[in-house]
């Protein structure tokens, strides 16, 4: 069986922009200020494409995919 992809994301780098949001509005929560609010997001089987468009989508290369 493939292991599940997650994506971490570096809360120190995120500068707010909400491109990974844009880009996969169900896997990313932001708070008020459309920061990242979670450092490691389970993607379920299926959404692989959309998470890697929002780890290419961050100008800050703040989402990495493992
Ligand atoms: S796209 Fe990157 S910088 Fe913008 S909110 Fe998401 S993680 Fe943060």
């Amino acid at each position: 069986m493939e292991k599940a992809m997650k994506v971490s994301i570096d809360l120190d780098k995120c500068a707010g922009h909400a491109r990974c949001f844009a880009a996969s509005p169900e896997l990313f929560d932001l708070d008020d200020d459309g920061y990242a609010l979670n450092a490691e997001i389970d993607i379920p089987a299926g959404r692989e494409a959309t998470a890697l468009e929002a780890v290419a989508a961050c100008p800050e290369r703040a989402i990495e995919n493992h």
